[in-house]
């Protein structure tokens, strides 16, 4: 809870420094727009907003909270799950920073955009981006905790793409990474508990034509479809990032949908496709030659909105058998139609970013597991809770130690400890170098619990 008085003391300092138009109070349309979440299980309201359009005002609107003792959080896309955009007295919004422009092979992009606003802006110059698969994400939180994408194995972790930015850090100075190399480390992986990153410079990627879509197979297929699976991400080429959902589809029930994106040579691309229409047997594909701003248009059409989430993740080495069979009894027993298991491969050219590049833990390939227990409003949350944990202290055993940063709770301390292997003594110090007074609390990280708020 955050007293009034200090709320009052802020609201003057921000009045003082910001234009009124910048700043939204409860009963705002404004406040109403901002404070709504992708997840709609999160209910936490801060005291106010402020949508800053510069660097100078988000320096104003962090250097009032400071001052004023009342704590911050940052909102980009609003899609992280957890909901920690909303947390603390004052929201710093950055609705109003989404500008990009694009300079040869690199975007310079707000605080504020979004993977879709880069998606459009890169396609006239025939150019992609490294970007998970919802358009609505913030490309600042996606890239801050990783960004594992359908162009990974090609281009990397979003993360890997992020070549710089510009920085409000806690005591209010706005600096860049191009003055300070180790705040871009921190930034490649570690979260937004450093600064608000209020410009982005990430890295583009020429356009050699993709394929991708979806293939969607029947559930009675699972065991083969998922051993095939198996078999063609342990080999498959960089140009071949796959994705797997065991969800359930409007009129087809229990299935699993198989998203392929090739980034790679356009002339191997037809075999590669081959290997995952030959999974099983397709009920329905939408698989073809295909542009980035189009895929992405088909895979915003199919994330769901409206819905309240919990969210588990594992990381495991390879879909031996045992995890398939784990992987499929547990699909089964999902509470509702809303709770599913995707899993994200992990290879190619994310595997060969080196330690000192960026934060980010896991470099081996792996398969991240995402264990989403998604239902309507006014179901009862227990079921779906307790089968998200249940789906994940079962895979514990066959799991690598951490997961992925962006999907982990406060509370996963056994996860978080492993999270960032090698780096979290480094993150660590950073954290305390640029932030020794906690003011942002972002993706937890390792180290004293103090750090996991
Ligand atoms: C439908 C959906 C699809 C997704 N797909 C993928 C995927 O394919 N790959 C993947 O890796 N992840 C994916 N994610 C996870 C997503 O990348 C993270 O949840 C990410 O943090 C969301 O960023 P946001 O800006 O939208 O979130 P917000 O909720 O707005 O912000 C979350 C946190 O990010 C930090 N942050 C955001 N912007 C800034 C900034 N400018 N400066 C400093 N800190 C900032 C802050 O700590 C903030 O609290 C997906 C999530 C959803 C809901």
């Amino acid at each position: 809870m955050t007293s009034a008085q200090p709320i009052d003391e802020l609201a003057r300092r921000l009045g003082e420094r910001l234009k009124a138009d910048r700043l939204f109070r409860p009963g705002d349309p404004s406040y109403a727009e901002t404070t709504t979440l992708w997840n709609g299980a999160v209910t936490s309201r801060p005291a106010l907003v402020v949508r800053p359009h510069t660097g100078a005002e988000v320096a104003a609107a962090v250097t009032s909270a400071r001052e004023s003792g009342v704590g911050v959080s940052v909102r980009g896309g609003g899609h992280d799950w957890a909901g920690r955009a909303l947390r603390g007295g004052l929201v710093i919004d950055l609705a109003g920073m989404r500008d990009v422009r694009v300079e040869g092979d690199m975007a310079v992009v707000g605080g504020g955009g979004r993977a879709g606003d880069v998606i459009a802006a890169a396609a006239p110059h025939a150019m992609n981006v490294a970007v998970g698969t919802a358009g609505a994400v913030g490309m600042a939180g996606l890239s801050l905790g990783g960004g594992y994408g359908p162009l990974l194995g090609t281009a990397g972790l979003a993360a890997d793409n992020l070549l710089g930015a510009d920085v409000v850090l806690a005591d209010g100075r706005l600096v860049s990474t191009e003055d300070d190399p180790e705040l871009l480390w921190a930034l490649r992986g570690g979260g937004g508990n450093f600064g608000v990153v209020t410009s982005m410079r990430v890295r583009l990627h020429p356009d050699r034509g993709l394929v991708g879509g979806m293939a969607v197979f029947a559930w009675k297929e699972a065991s083969t479809v998922l051993s095939r699976f198996a078999e063609l991400i342990a080999d498959a080429p960089d140009g071949l990032t796959l994705l797997l959902e065991m969800t359930v589809a409007p009129g087809i029930g229990p299935c699993l949908v198989v998203v392929p994106v090739w980034s790679g040579d356009p002339r191997q691309a037809d075999a590669a496709i081959a290997k995952v229409m030959s999974l099983g047997t397709p009920i329905t594909t939408s698989v073809g030659a295909t542009t980035q701003k189009d895929l992405w248009g088909q895979f915003d059409q199919s994330v769901p909105q409206g819905m309240h989430w919990d969210l588990r993740t594992r990381n495991v080495a390879e879909l031996s058998t045992g995890v398939i069979d784990l992987l499929t009894g547990w699909a089964d027993t999902r509470p509702g139609p809303g709770a599913g298991i995707g899993l994200r491969q992990f290879h190619g050219a994310a595997t060969r970013a080196g330690a000192d590049d960026s934060a980010f833990g896991l470099r081996a390939s792996h398969v991240a597991v995402e264990i989403s227990a998604g239902r309507l409003p006014d179901e009862e949350s227990a079921a779906y809770t307790g089968w998200a944990d249940d789906v994940s202290n079962a895979l514990a055993a066959v799991s690598l130690p951490g997961g992925y940063p962006n999907f982990l709770l406060s509370d996963q301390k056994e996860q978080i400890a492993h999270a960032y292997g090698a780096h979290s003594e480094r993150l660590a110090k950073a954290k305390e170098f640029y932030d020794p007074a906690h003011i942002f609390t972002a993706t937890p990280l390792p180290g004293r619990d103090a750090l996991n708020i």
